[in-house]
């Protein structure tokens, strides 16, 4: 269909930019400002379109906080499942809601909806601004649906580091383990976004932006909040479309 996504294999959604963390090393810059999320009919209907052409191995919904749009998450999860994407995850700071009762509700939509992991970003960078209780009882509620979760941390310089933060989300991250959680390697922040101004002077090395692609081998498919994706919108043209009509030049 098109030479330069003859590998494409995995879809990411963004699903909204609005977030309840403000975190020091977010790569998006800041989150203020932002309202809405993706249209998840529309976001829904592009997977199922997508799938009939690739073979997708993994779905990814973010945002922002995606979980302050459960109902969207969802309808593009249940898409994917439908569609026989094997892999499908959700990346959440895991706080969109203080209510115990909204936080099992989403917790039992996440699972109903087909999610098969969840990566939680627990460490030093999140935690200064989200809280940690309704994060724990999220990942409660999610297991306890069935749905594996992951710890995912944010590292500074490296899991084994002798500074403030990666010594602060070791802490953190005991606390999980304890409670039977698998943790990940995470990643290392690298300075792109708010993490340039604010961590400029802490990391002296930086290390590649794993997000990266090349745009003449596209591998990931990624739907911005407002429907972008390929520098066309799925609010105006379809798809497969937009797939035909990219070029990198
Ligand atoms: S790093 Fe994640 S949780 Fe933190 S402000 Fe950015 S999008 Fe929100």
């Amino acid at each position: 269909m098109n030479i330069y996504l003859e590998n494409l294999e995995r879809i990411e959604f963004s699903v909204t930019m609005c977030c309840t963390g403000r975190c020091r090393h977010c790569s998006q810059g800041d989150h203020y400002g932002y309202s809405g999320h993706i249209d998840g009919e529309k976001a829904a209907e592009a997977v199922e379109m997508v799938c009939r052409y690739y073979d997708i191995k993994s779905l990814m919904t973010f945002g922002g906080e995606p979980l302050l749009f459960p109902e969207t998450v969802c309808a593009i999860q249940s898409a994917a499942e439908r569609a026989g994407i094997p892999r499908r995850e959700i990346i959440t700071n895991g706080f969109f809601s203080r209510d115990s009762r909204r936080i099992a509700e989403v917790a039992h939509m996440i699972a109903e909806s087909g999610v098969n992991r969840i990566m939680l970003s627990v460490d030093a960078f999140h935690q200064e601004t989200v809280p940690l209780a309704p994060v724990e009882l999220f990942a409660e509620w999610v297991r306890a649906e069935g749905v594996p979760v992951e710890i995912h941390p944010a590292w500074l310089r490296s899991p084994e580091a002798d500074n403030e933060y990666d010594r602060k989300t070791r802490e953190l991250l005991k606390a999980f383990r304890e409670k039977g959680y698998h943790v990940s390697e995470g990643n290392i922040i690298f300075l792109k976004g708010k993490a340039v101004e604010l961590l400029g002077g802490a990391a002296d090395e930086v290390p590649a932006d794993p997000y990266e692609d090349y745009p003449d081998d596209i591998r990931a498919l990624c739907f911005d909040a407002d429907g972008g994706v390929l520098g066309g919108s799925i609010y105006k043209n379809d798809i497969i479309d937009i797939i035909k009509a990219y070029s990198p030049v």
